[in-house]
C-alpha cells in the first residue's frame, strides 16, 4: 500500500466499494485466499479477515488467487488504456470512439464506460475540449477566421462555432486578443492544481491550470481584466465545486486530470448556467 493510505482509509473504501481507489491496493481476503480490488461487488468478509497489500503481484506473492468477479488485474490495463486514448484525443484528429477502442484493445462500449469512469467525462466531451484548446490557439496565430477553422483540424465551420462558444466572445474578438472584452477572473484551488478562471459577461471563456492573471493577459492582451469582486468569485467557487463532485481517478496522469476537470467545469457551466 502507498504510504498514504493507512488502513481504517483503506477499509473505509472498501466498505464504501470506492471506485477511486481501485488500483491504489487490492483487499487480500484470508478466509477465502481471494484479493480484490476496493470496489468489488462481493459481500464484505469480517474486517479481521482481510489484508490491504500494494498491488496484484503482492497479493499473488502471498498466495492469493484474483476474484473472478471484480477482476483485479485488470486495473492497470485499464488505466494504461485510459491514458493512451487521452493522448490520441489531445492530437490534431481526434479518433471516432470505435478508432479509439480499436486502438487500445477494448470494445467500444466498455471502453466509453472505462473512460468516462475513470475521468468523469466522456472521450467525446475530452475531444472536445482539447478542440477547443486548438480553436483559440489558431485563432491567435492565422490571420482569419476562415484560416483558423481549418487550422483546428474542423472540416466543417458549423462545429467550430459550435465549440467557439467556449471562447466567451466572437472568434473575432478572441482572434483580436480580447478587443472591447471586460473579463473578470479568479484564482481557486481545484483538486487537480491552482485553477485560474475567467469570464466575459457572455459566458466563461477561459479555464487553465497552467497560469495566473500574467498568462491571461497574455492570452487576451487586448482585453480588460478585473479581479472578480466577492460575488462573482463565489460563483466561480460553485462552479469548482460543482466539478470537482464528480468522482474521477487521482492516480491518473495530472494533463489528463486538468483536462478532464476543465470538461467537466464547461459542463457544470452549462447545468448551472
Ligand atoms: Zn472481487
Amino acid at each position: 500500500m502507498r504510504a498514504t493510505i493507512d488502513s481504517d482509509t483503506a477499509w473505509d473504501a472498501f466498505t464504501r466499494r470506492d471506485r477511486a481507489f481501485d488500483g491504489h491496493f487490492v483487499v487480500a481476503v484470508r478466509s477465502t485466499h481471494i484479493y480484490c480490488k476496493p470496489s468489488c461487488a462481493a459481500r464484505r468478509p469480517r474486517r479481521e479477515n482481510v489484508a490491504f497489500l500494494p498491488d496484484a503481484a503482492a497479493a499473488r506473492a502471498a498466495g492469493y488467487r484474483a476474484c473472478r468477479r471484480c477482476l483485479p488485474d485488470s486495473v492497470a490495463r485499464d488505466r494504461e488504456a485510459v491514458i493512451a486514448a487521452a493522448a490520441l484525443l489531445t492530437s490534431d484528429v481526434a479518433p471516432s470512439l470505435a478508432a479509439l477502442a480499436a486502438s487500445v484493445d477494448y470494445a467500444p462500449h466498455h471502453f466509453h464506460r472505462l473512460f468516462h469512469r475513470l475521468t468523469g467525462v466522456t472521450p467525446a466531451a475530452f475531444a472536445r475540449t482539447c478542440r477547443a484548446d486548438r480553436v483559440l490557439a489558431a485563432l491567435r496565430t492565422t490571420e482569419s477566421v476562415t484560416a483558423a477553422i481549418y487550422a483546428a483540424g474542423y472540416a466543417a465551420p458549423s462545429r467550430f462555432y459550435a465549440d467557439a462558444a467556449r471562447l466567451g466572445m466572437t472568434p473575432q474578438a478572441a482572434a483580436a486578443g480580447g478587443a472591447d472584452e471586460v473579463i473578470h477572473w479568479t484564482c481557486l484551488i481545484a483538486p487537480p492544481g491552482a485553477l485560474l478562471l475567467a469570464a466575459t459577461a457572455r459566458g466563461w471563456c477561459r479555464f487553465a491550470f497552467d497560469e495566473d492573471g500574467a498568462g491571461l493577459h497574455a492570452t487576451f492582451p487586448a482585453a480588460t481584466l478585473r479581479r472578480g469582486d466577492p460575488a462573482w468569485r463565489a460563483g466561480a467557487a460553485a462552479l469548482v465545486s460543482c466539478a470537482a463532485a464528480v468522482p474521477s481517478d487521482v492516480s491518473l496522469p495530472r494533463p489528463v486530470r486538468r483536462t478532464a476537470f476543465r470538461t467537466l467545469l464547461h459542463q457544470s457551466a452549462t447545468a448551472i448556467g
